[in-house]
């Protein structure tokens, strides 16, 4: 996942392509941030210990190629 900090608010961008989600969280409210991405169709992927987080159309795009 790539965190954005800017002014004491979290953000959160794609890994795999430069989409920002347009919501940003106080810092110490990135869970309630994470559960809201989710809601709109971002995908965390666990991969190795890391957390990797695509944005609803890369997520599409890795849906199709897994399956
Ligand atoms: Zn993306």
């Amino acid at each position: 996942m790539t965190l954005i900090r800017t002014n004491g608010r979290l953000g959160i961008s794609c890994d795999a392509c430069p989409t920002r989600y347009r919501h940003t969280a106080e810092e110490g409210a990135f869970r309630a941030l994470l559960a809201e991405i989710v809601d709109e169709g971002w995908k965390p992927i666990r991969k190795a210990g890391d957390w990797t987080h695509l944005c609803p159309d890369c997520a599409r795009f890795s849906d199709r190629r897994l399956l």
